[in-house]
């Protein structure tokens, strides 16, 4: 399995609404994009952005399976989820 250097995509209105998530997205060919709007996040939160689309490659949904194999990686990847979902919005703003 081939896994690419992930690419940084800036947040246009293009590349954010075709994205699946507004931070990162794991396409068919196992192509990761990051939001590089997360370069000004903490970095813990950078690096589980990648961790989860990371382990897309391997699970393509949010199943249980999903999530314990993102635990596996980052066992503490709900801190940054969760700052995530409080301050994503004011990050995407604030650009
Ligand atoms: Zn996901």
């Amino acid at each position: 399995m081939a896994i690419g250097v992930p690419k940084l995509e800036f947040g246009n209105e293009k590349n954010i609404k075709n994205q699946k998530s507004l931070w990162g997205g794991c396409g068919i060919h196992n192509d990761i994009q990051i939001n590089a709007l997360l370069i000004i996040a903490p970095p813990a939160v950078l690096e589980y952005v990648v961790v989860h689309e990371l382990c897309h490659i391997q699970i393509r949904n949010h199943s249980p399976q999903f999530w314990a194999l993102v635990a596996d990686h980052l066992p503490d990847y709900k801190t940054s989820h969760h700052w995530l979902k409080q301050h994503g919005s004011r990050l995407m703003q604030g650009f």
